[in-house]
């Protein structure tokens, strides 16, 4: 309604987009996208469904005495335009940076108070080491800048009346004013947002560009992009022939095996699950040593679980305690302060389970439902296209997600890919890093083969410098995405085949100013066949 957020916050319903009908009953469901279809029974329309129902009161306090936790997700792309433009909605000297402060840990003191002596030929027992090195312990090596961070000053007040403020330590000319001040000595007088950088919206961006169609309307109750959560089917792929029972590799928030675990134990079916779901995946203590063996063991449901901030609050309520405690224990329990004696006893008076004060107690810190709902609407916009247009979805997750992409390996069909995999598997733990990054790329790269979808020869003129192209019903694959040619590299030939074919390997050189290196790495994947070394013609090519 203000136009602030895409999200609804209100109970699950019904609303007429023709005559605004609305109709707010218990239709059984806790989510309005998991509604079943109903047309208006006024007019006739096709009713918008709506509501993910998430209580003010986790964002402000039944007073408005909480302070308000507002994290908002750009693109990376885009974060420091962001960070600009919140000063001029807020007003001209009322944002700074919120900075961080890099402290000694306890190894590197360690280190440091031992190589100290041995470099002084002083015999120290280990004992003194290990005193003098809890004393360097969190004293302060580094300053530098919180990565999302934005402290507001109210207007009418200067910065100065709750903390001092400074430049970069390395350059005094910045026009970036950050504050090192310890923010929870502050934080109940001023506001911070968190304006971070995401991949999400990046990818969302590309996808839109690719296809045309507006992310946002896409619906988010359609059937065979829900049914990813908990089968392949509609990917038209077998378990086995993608080494998952479910489809959502790639997908944000889904696609990691930690989470493609929780899904296969639960088989989500509905919006309401893929909340919990995510809400369950982001916190710590909450699934692992606690609702997983609660859902396991059929103590409690998925939907019985803690799974957000919120949950605890709602249930609370629920059970008769009072708003105000119920509104506290939901906020001990979030912080990972476990409960009172006092707050226990409260429990146990109105019949909450013993499973559920147990849960509580071994949550160390949670999403509250608002972040998941936010997650989970991307995420499933973007496993949308995953379903609906293949192409676009992957040539954008190796795009934009896909560093360790390597042509090499993935771009000639799919036995070379699952050899590549069997391989990493084989070593384990003694794979190099950069194949352990790789190994989720492969998977994604089998699907697609699995699916049906082809790679294209990486191509001198055809390929973009970055990007992966959907091109003649498949993908072509840029010129980056050879292991070994960077991105500036790429960049200077597509640039340089804007004037012109290149006549010769030397006139690729030249104009594109790359070397012997770049050249080779062009041979070896057939981009510059038949052509000639140097711009000379040779005696031998003018007889032919
Ligand atoms: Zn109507």
């Amino acid at each position: 309604m203000t136009g602030i957020t895409e999200v609804n916050a209100l109970k699950p319903h019904y609303r007429c987009p023709n005559c605004k009908y609305s109709d707010f009953s218990d239709h059984g469901v806790k989510n309005g996208f998991d509604l079943p279809d109903a047309n208006c029974p006024k007019c006739g329309t096709k009713l918008v469904k709506d509501g993910v129902d998430i209580p003010f009161e986790t964002f402000l306090g039944f007073n408005g005495d909480k302070e308000p936790d507002i994290d908002l997700n750009f693109s990376g792309e885009y974060q420091t335009k962001a960070h600009k433009y919140a000063e001029v909605i807020l007003g001209q000297g009322t944002t700074f940076k919120a900075g961080t402060i890099g402290t000694i840990a306890e190894k590197t003191a360690y280190g440091y108070v031992k190589n100290y002596f041995e470099e002084r030929n002083i015999h120290m027992s280990s004992a003194e080491i290990e005193r003098l090195a809890v004393g360097c312990t969190g004293i302060k090596r580094t300053t530098g800048q919180h990565p999302g961070g934005v402290v507001v000053v109210p207007k009418g007040r200067e910065i100065y009346e709750f903390c001092p403020v400074q430049h970069p330590a390395d350059d005094p000319n910045s026009d970036i004013i950050t504050t090192h001040f310890d923010y929870h000595s502050i934080d109940k007088n001023l506001l911070k947002f968190d304006m971070l950088g995401h991949d999400d919206p990046t990818v969302i961006r590309m996808l839109q560009d690719i296809t045309g169609i507006d992310p946002k309307t896409i619906p988010l109750d359609d059937k065979k992009t829900m049914s990813i959560f908990s089968s392949t089917e509609a990917l038209g792929v077998t378990p086995e022939q993608i080494d998952s029972k479910v489809g959502t590799f790639g997908v944000p928030e889904f696609g990691t095996r930690f989470v493609r675990d929780m899904l296969v134990e639960t088989l989500p079916k509905t919006f309401e699950e893929l909340v919990r779901i995510s809400g369950l995946s982001h916190g710590t203590n909450v699934w692992t040593n606690n609702a997983q063996e609660l859902v396991k063991a059929g103590t409690a449901t998925l939907a019985e679980a803690i799974c957000t901030r919120d949950d605890i609050m709602i249930y609370l309520i629920s059970m008769g305690l009072p708003a105000q405690n119920s509104f506290k224990i939901m906020e001990c329990v979030r912080k990972g302060k476990g409960l009172t004696e006092e707050q226990e006893a409260l429990m146990r008076e109105h019949n909450v389970p013993d499973w559920y004060i147990d849960s509580c107690k071994k949550i160390e810190y949670m999403f509250p439902k608002a972040h998941a709902v936010a997650y989970v609407t991307m995420a499933f916009r973007i496993a949308w296209f995953k379903v609906h247009i293949p192409l676009a979805y992957y040539a954008t997750y190796f795009s934009i997600r896909a560093d360790e992409f390597d042509s090499e390996v993935m771009i000639f069909g799919k036995s070379k890919v699952r050899e590549k995999m069997a391989e990493i598997k084989r070593l384990g733990n003694d794979a190099t890093q950069k194949d352990k990054n790789m190994y989720p790329i492969l998977e994604l790269v089998l699907e697609m083969y699995e699916r049906g979808f082809n790679f294209l020869p990486v191509d001198l003129y055809k390929s973009d410098a970055i990007k992966f192209k959907v091109e003649d019903g498949a993908i072509r694959p840029p010129l980056n995405s050879i292991a070994g040619m960077g991105g500036i590299a790429a960049q200077g030939i597509q640039q340089a085949r804007e004037n012109g074919e290149f006549i010769s390997k030397q006139d690729i050189k030249k104009r594109a100013k790359v070397g012997d290196a770049v050249i080779s790495l062009l041979e070896k994947f057939g981009c510059v066949e038949g052509m000639s070394e140097t711009n000379q013609m040779s005696l031998f090519d003018a007889m032919f």
